[in-house]
């Protein structure tokens, strides 16, 4: 099979990135099998008896663009900063994709699950499957803990079966790295491709993508299925342009499944065909934070002296050999905290290590972590126990404040622990979350 076939179907690539000749790629174009297009569009518009021209980035659909003077077209130019980090993209900058004859799938889809689904899996995952066939947005509402990747898997092997290209995607990178060896295990005879900032280029065809929303930008007309995880998660929620990559991503006439235990306003309004979970896979409640105060954590912790209550509720976990996580509001005070700590590393967004660390923590390497609202999400460590400092800050939405709770009790030989908010003051979204946990185990669907 044609490798550039392979590399290119469904995926737009500036033309200097291209991994493969300058002559082998020319020569496709002359064939009508790739199709340059230019890196920034310009269409013309008329508002009442006004026209003028517009420019977007073709790759991430950006409209503001900054102006420069370029030494490659000698003159001034227009770019892209929004996606600047897979290359720069600019008015002299070319886009590939494939347009010649479409790949033939046919690799042999091996379905190595032997678990079993719960009912309420089983059923959502019969409904998803419906609308899948009926080519209808389905968003599963499912409680963290619930078991919704495994809810995907039938769903995507037939899918596979029947030669459709399929992507996972999601706005958290963590995530990525727990789904992908997740379905690689399932599906071992799939070529699987696992995508976020970061990762080695991968060539070849993958029929299952799993990505950060962010990696699919570089994807046009590609999916025949994209299921979007943890839709309401930052920055998806609020970044237009990752909206605009996974529409782009999807081929013109599919649609976008979502998948969350804490949907948006917008979603449940938005997508009519919906399942529900408000239990754990276990069938054991969701763990229901307790509130604490914890007065001037913030001054005590830059005098450098760790609020009693916090010390005291880290000494147990350690005394217990229980793993645990303590979020913090901002970045300076985790590091902060960290150094009083001694030996508790902690984490963020823009940690090289992120990866390694979470890693050590499930190997009770560490005892525990510190983090900011980053682990909120696809994190799942065995009997793990949970302490947010400044619960009350604006930073912990009810729906981050769901996730972080998420974490705890996941497992069904240890299906319960602590979730303790130390705030100054109970907010609003700490009572939201509280009452959104209990209502899911009141209601237990
Ligand atoms: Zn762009
Ligand atoms: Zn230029």
């Amino acid at each position: 099979m044609n490798e550039i076939q392979q590399f290119l179907t469904g995926r737009m690539w500036l033309r200097e990135h291209i991994p493969f000749s300058r002559e082998d790629i020319d020569n496709e174009i002359t064939q009508g099998n790739l199709t340059p297009y230019p890196g920034i569009q310009s269409s013309v518009k008329t508002l009442f008896t006004f026209t003028y021209q517009t420019n977007s980035c073709r790759r991430c659909g950006n409209h503001q663009l900054t102006a420069f003077n370029c030494a490659k077209c000698e003159g001034p130019c227009l770019y892209c900063r929004n996606c600047i980090r897979m290359g720069r993209i600019s008015r002299c900058t070319e886009l590939i994709t494939w347009s010649g004859p479409s790949l033939e799938i046919n690799q042999k889809v091996i379905f190595a699950w032997n678990g079993t689904l719960t009912l309420h899996q089983q059923r959502a995952s019969d409904e998803l499957m419906r609308s899948v066939k009926s080519n209808e947005s389905h968003l599963i509402h499912a409680v963290c803990g619930a078991g919704k990747t495994e809810l995907l898997f039938p769903v995507i092997a037939e899918l596979l079966k029947d030669g459709k290209r399929v992507c996972v995607a999601t706005p958290r990178t963590d995530v990525v790295l727990e789904l992908a060896p997740r379905f690689q295990k399932v599906f071992p005879n799939t070529v699987i491709h696992a995508l976020y900032g970061g990762a080695p280029d991968l060539k070849g065809f993958a029929q299952l993508i799993i990505a950060t929303t962010h990696q699919l930008y570089r994807f046009e007309d590609a999916f025949d299925v994209i299921f979007v995880d943890e839709a309401d998660a930052f920055p998806y929620s609020i970044d237009k342009s990752l909206q605009f990559a996974v529409n782009k991503a999807k081929k013109l006439e599919t649609v976008v499944h979502y998948i969350t235990a804490t949907p948006s306003k917008e979603l449940l309004r938005d997508v009519k065909n919906k399942s529900v979970i408000s239990t754990r896979f276990h069938g054991h409640p969701l763990p229901v934070p307790r509130f604490d105060s914890l007065w001037n954590y913030s001054k005590q912790i830059k005098k450098g002296k760790l609020p009693r209550k916090l010390k005291s509720w880290t000494d147990e976990r350690m005394n217990n050999n229980e793993p645990f996580l303590i979020f913090f509001p901002t970045i300076d005070l985790m590091i902060q905290a960290s150094i009083l700590f001694e030996k508790i590393p902690s984490v963020h967004a823009e940690d090289p290590q992120r990866k390694d660390k979470v890693l050590m923590l499930r190997n009770k390497q560490m005892p525990g972590l510190l983090t900011t609202t980053i682990l909120e999400r696809g994190i799942t460590i065995e009997n793990l126990q949970v302490a947010v400092v400044g619960a009350d800050e604006s930073i912990f939405s009810s729906s981050a404040l769901i996730q972080i709770c998420g974490r705890v009790g996941r497992s069904s030989e240890f299906p319960t622990g602590d979730i303790v908010f130390f705030h100054q003051g109970i907010s609003n979204d700490m009572d939201e979350a509280k009452y959104l946990i209990e209502e899911h185990n009141r209601v237990k669907k």
